[in-house]
Order: C-alpha cells, then sequence, then structure tokens
C-alpha cells in the first residue's frame, strides 16, 4: 500500500509499504478515506519528536471503513463507517476510567503517527479498536468529521474546558491555527461577550472575525499583550487560552490575564517558559496544561449533525493521497498558501 513516512529530520517520502495486519485481538484494520496533515506532523518532520523513528508512517486524524477486526472487538464491524481518534485507549486502565485517555496506562495515548504507523496511507491498524473508534452516523460529512480526530477536542477539552470559559467572559486566543480556531468555534458554547484573536498572519484573523471572534488583532508588531489591556481598561482577560507554544505567546498569557482568571495552555511547548510567579502569585489564577483525551468526541459528533459548529470551515485544500507531498508543501507554507487545514482523500 501507499504510505508517507519519516525518514529523519527533513525526509518523507511517499512509499510503497506492506499493508498492517492484526496483530492483537483488540486491533481493527481501517481502510482510510480521508485523512490530513497536523501542525504536529511538521514538527516531527522538523526532527523535534525524538521518539518518532526512521520509516515510520505519520499521521493521527482520519475517517474510513472498518476492513478487519480482531476476535475481541465488539463494538465494530466489517464495513463500518468509523471516526478514529488521535487518542488510542483501552478504555479499562486507572487512568482510562478517570477518563484521561491521553495517558493511557495500557500503551495507549497519542501513538498513531508517533509509536506505531499512522493514518496518512492506504490502511492503519487500531489498537483497542472498541474505545478508540467512533461510529461516523449516517448522513454525516467525512470531511467534517476529520476535524473531530484531533483539532476540536483539542481546541475544547484543551482550551475551552480547561480554561472554565463562562457566559459574558472575556476570553482571549493566542494563535488563530486551526487548534486556535477549534477553540473560538467551541467556546461560543458558553457565551463569552468578547473574544479576542491573536495572531501575526491577517488570513487568519479575517477567518476568525467570520467565525465569530469580536476583535482581532495582529501581534506583528509585538504589542498585543499592551493592546489587550488597553481594551479592557488594564483589567485583562478572564481566560486566555494559549494555541501556539513558543515563550512569547506564554509571555502575552501571563500579561493579559486578569485577576481570577485562566490560562489554558494548549500549544506543544519546545523550550522552557518563565513563569513571572513574582507578579502571579497573589493574583488568584489558575494555570492549567493537558493532552487532548477525547472523551468529548461524543458530544462533539452531536454538535456537528445537529449544525451547532461548522467544521468544515477550517478546511482550505484538498489533495489525492498521491499528491501529500504537496499537501506537506501547502501547510508549511500556511501563511503564503493561505492554509488552515487540507484534507488528503483515499479512494
Ligand atoms: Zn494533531
Ligand atoms: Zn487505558
Amino acid at each position: 500500500m501507499k504510505a508517507l513516512a519519516y525518514h529523519g529530520p527533513g525526509k518523507l517520502k511517499l512509499e510503497e509499504v506492506p499493508k498492517p495486519v492484526i496483530k492483537k485481538s483488540t486491533d481493527a484494520i481501517v481502510k482510510i478515506t480521508r485523512t490530513t496533515i497536523c501542525g504536529t506532523d511538521l514538527h516531527i518532520k522538523k526532527g523535534d519528536l525524538p521518539a518518532v523513528l526512521d520509516g515510520r508512517i505519520l499521521g493521527h486524524e482520519g475517517v474510513g471503513i472498518v476492513e478487519q477486526v480482531g476476535e475481541s472487538v465488539s463494538n465494530f464491524h466489517i464495513g463500518d463507517h468509523v471516526l478514529i481518534s488521535c487518542i488510542t485507549s483501552c478504555g479499562k486502565c486507572g487512568n482510562c476510567k478517570k477518563g484521561m485517555y491521553s495517558h493511557c496506562e495500557n500503551g495507549g495515548g497519542w501513538i498513531l503517527g508517533n509509536l506505531i504507523d499512522g493514518t496518512q496511507a492506504e490502511y492503519v491498524r487500531i489498537p483497542f479498536a472498541d474505545n478508540s473508534l467512533y461510529s461516523v452516523p449516517a448522513g454525516a460529512d467525512e470531511e467534517a468529521l476529520v476535524m473531530l480526530s484531533d483539532i476540536f477536542p483539542t481546541g475544547f477539552e484543551c482550551g475551552v474546558l480547561n480554561g472554565k470559559v463562562n457566559p459574558g467572559d472575556t476570553v482571549a486566543i493566542i494563535g488563530a491555527g486551526p487548534i486556535g480556531m477549534a477553540a473560538l468555534l467551541t467556546a461560543h458554547f458558553y457565551s463569552p461577550a468578547e473574544i479576542i484573536m491573536v495572531d501575526i498572519d491577517e488570513n487568519r484573523l479575517e477567518i476568525a472575525k467570520k467565525m465569530g471572534a469580536t476583535t482581532v488583532l495582529s501581534n506583528r508588531d509585538g504589542k498585543a499583550a499592551e493592546k489587550i489591556m488597553e481594551l479592557t481598561h488594564t483589567r485583562g482577560v478572564d481566560v486566555v487560552i494559549e494555541a501556539i507554544g513558543t515563550p512569547q505567546s506564554f509571555d502575552i498569557c501571563q500579561s493579559i490575564v486578569a485577576a481570577g482568571g485562566h490560562i489554558a495552555n494548549i500549544g506543544v511547548h519546545g523550550k522552557p517558559v518563565q513563569l513571572n510567579l513574582d507578579k502571579l502569585w497573589s493574583q488568584n489564577i489558575t494555570l492549567t496544561t493537558r493532552l487532548v483525551d477525547t472523551v468529548t468526541t461524543p458530544m462533539l459528533l452531536k454538535t456537528v449533525m445537529s449544525g451547532k459548529i461548522l467544521p468544515k470551515q477550517l478546511i482550505t485544500h484538498h489533495f489525492a493521497l498521491d499528491e501529500i507531498m504537496q499537501a506537506y508543501d501547502t501547510f508549511s507554507d500556511a501563511m503564503k498558501e493561505r492554509a488552515l487545514k487540507v484534507i488528503i482523500t483515499n479512494n
């Protein structure tokens, strides 16, 4: 089968590899129909994640058709239309029982396209299929659902839920990439009064406005924090969602959080940040971190089916699996290409 494999920093190749086979009775093999590329895949490409070994097939998002199931799989059958969660989980260990699928103690967590072969291929092996796949409802739009593998649960759980967004709140989201946009769209569930979106990409800010941001701010001049303090009459914001993962973006968060506010980190940080406790120790704030658990996927599926959220708005480009190298180029150069999410189709 065809698959996109990582061969060390900077080296990706679409190549012919053996089709995956059932290794454990809890596995399923899924034929991928739609997948996408995540910002995390670009980090892997750069060599930022040394755990990803030479030859690894990338990708942790996708929708497909069940091709084969192990004998212990009971929730899914051959031919079922399924959504693949970016988090694999046994559903039985202590952490899974707490709903912390991201830290499954039986070898689950974020393993797809990381520690085991992923979804940027014709077929993928899904361990613990019963708990790691979701049925696609009849009439669902496949492309929209690809956004539920990772970015919507991530924006919602790590940003909106951890940030405790409340009606009437002022929320700031630092980073208008796909994850920041997913946080923006799902923050609306709680009717905040203001959502301020910060980025350096004017095109993304324009889209954020269409998606319901009340204010958009360019940080090209590095003055977003000052502008937000002015806008809020030096009070700051109730919730600040960090959706980039750099020391600079974290700095904005701690400069603008109001007394009693919350900083919800989503960004993948590659470097340490400075925590200004000399200013924050008395401010009654909370700071949260989280790897998405995807426990809200069934709820998010319902909101998509009912039209409450429209994840398809984030899709800007389409490619066939054969064109995946081109898809990587487009996604890597997102600002120039005006790209948010790219859909890769395997027919
Ligand atoms: Zn991802
Ligand atoms: Zn588990």
